[in-house]
């Protein structure tokens, strides 16, 4: 089969396409031809070798995607070759306290595609049969490979950790990301009033259609005096940051007091530094972390989108060997949703 393979870690000319054996499928795995390929954000820290994960290069990158069973291992089951299932990014161990509570999103003992196995930037892949979701035909490959990561988490962050409330006021920060515009969506159909905070305008005018009611820019100096202004003087109730190093304090202050941080990410910088703690428990502000999502969060997601409810965003699609064109796009932020492959 044909894939994009990482021998070195560096920069987007690192993705090699090359012809490599066909995976065969051990105990409780399932060979899946792949349509579609979602890239995520850890995809080109993987590549760069700032993951924080120890990788065994050479490795085929690729956390999910979406395909056709065509061959099943020993032991397997409950899904059939032709089925069209979604693969998610992780097995997970279904041994520890966590994945035994059904919060298997914080399993630190989780097998991931694409960093302890090989990936999805293949025309196969080789997967556990739990980290399949079986396809409804009513959706395309595309827009199920987009919904894991991006969508999985947002549904995650509002719902399990945050638990957004209808009336309640959010700011999503980095709204033009693929979690971003997931999580405009969710908190507008959650019964919240959403104001996007991004960097591009022409990208965040766009929101609106996702049920944005307003957006400020981090390039107008004003744009935390903006936010209070937006509800009465107080500052929102959540705010979703994914940007860490200074947007995170600044975030911060346009809570209300009592307000509600949620942290799923530092793709700007991972040192915080607040000059006025004072400020943050003075304020009964209140800091969560949400991390990943369970596989119940996919299938939630999954279920809205194949009603219309929700839109699994994808406007950005390149060949499988143009892989490494895909990841100068998203480094370059100039996309908007999310980033597929498609093996042709
Ligand atoms: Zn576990």
């Amino acid at each position: 089969m044909r894939a994009v393979v990482l021998h070195e870690h560096g920069g987007p000319e690192k993705l090699i396409v090359q012809s490599v054996p066909d995976p065969v499928p051990g105990e409780s795995e399932v060979l899946v031809q792949l349509e579609a390929i979602s890239i995520n954000h850890l995809d080109l820290k993987i590549r760069r070798g700032t993951a924080g994960y120890p990788i065994a290069l050479p490795r085929i990158l690729g956390l999910e995607g979406a395909g056709r069973v065509v061959a099943l291992g020993s032991g397997v089951t409950s899904v059939e070759v032709g089925q069209r299932v979604l693969v998610l990014p992780w097995k997970r161990c279904g041994e520890c306290v966590w994945c035994r509570s059904g919060q298997e999103n914080l399993c630190a003992r989780s097998r991931i595609l694409g960093i302890h196995a090989d990936g999805c930037y293949a025309e196969l892949v080789s997967a556990h049969v739990e980290q399949l979701l079986p396809l409804p035909n009513g959706i395309a490959s595309e827009q199920a490979a987009a919904i894991p990561t991006a969508m999985g988490t947002a549904w995650h962050a509002l719902h399990a950790v945050a638990r957004v409330q209808p009336g309640e006021s959010v700011l999503v920060m980095a709204a033009t990301s693929g979690v971003g515009v997931a999580l405009v969506q969710m908190a507008h159909q959650a019964g919240a009033r959403v104001i996007a905070a991004g960097r591009d305008p022409s990208k965040l005018a766009r929101l609106s259609e996702f049920g944005a009611e307003t957006t400020v820019s981090y390039d107008d100096p004003q744009w935390i005096e903006r936010v209070r202004q937006l509800t009465d003087g107080l500052g929102v109730d959540v705010v979703f940051e994914q940007v860490g190093g200074a947007l995170l304090p600044a975030a911060v202050r346009s809570l209300r007091k009592q307000g509600r941080l949620v942290s799923y990410g530092a793709s700007g910088g991972l040192s915080v530094a607040f000059e006025d703690w004072q400020f943050v428990y003075r304020n009964e502000f209140r800091i969560l972390g949400a991390t990943s999502c369970t596989r119940e969060d996919v299938r939630q997601v999954l279920a809205r989108v194949c009603v219309g409810e929700l839109r699994a965003v994808v406007e950005s699609r390149f060949p499988l060997v143009e892989a490494s064109r895909a990841h100068q796009l998203l480094e370059s932020r100039a996309h908007f949703g999310k980033v597929v492959l498609v093996p042709q």
